[in-house]
């Protein structure tokens, strides 16, 4: 398994594509182990309260407010604390595909280095969201 292998939402959009073009209709099982990241989920999340830990375990943190026009939500950590700028899905989408195709290691650091100040929370979140065991 190359490293193209970690993206199975890559994997699985390849082999749709390929489908098409062969004229088959191709139905993926759910076979695959997956995160659950999508926008979807950042609504849900945010609907149903679902809290969720930052990478240094010491901040519970959810999502506040979602701007549905930007595409952008706020999280709030456990003292209150609104973070601010919001942070815009595509953003996260961007890190979230560099973390699956192995280009960065999902690490605070790491992604600290795409998103100043946001490695803590993003890793939090993508760890919920189970793209660590992927
Ligand atoms: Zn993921």
């Amino acid at each position: 398994m190359g490293k193209e292998g970690l993206c199975w939402e890559g994997a699985i959009k390849r082999l749709r594509q390929q489908g098409k073009q062969d004229g088959i209709v191709m139905e993926i099982i759910e076979i695959f182990p997956k995160c659950s990241f999508s926008w979807e989920k950042i609504k849900e999340m945010k609907e149903h309260d679902i809290k969720f830990w930052a990478a240094d375990g010491l901040n519970l943190l959810y999502i506040v407010e979602i701007d549905e026009k930007r595409k952008s939500f706020y999280v709030v950590n456990q003292s209150g604390r609104i973070s601010w700028p919001p942070l815009k899905y595509q953003k996260l989408e961007e890190v979230h595909n560099k973390i699956h195709n192995g280009e960065i290691t999902l690490l605070s650091y790491e992604i600290d280095k795409l998103v100043p100040t946001w490695g803590n929370y993003i890793t939090g979140l993508f760890k919920h969201l189970g793209c660590d065991k992927v």
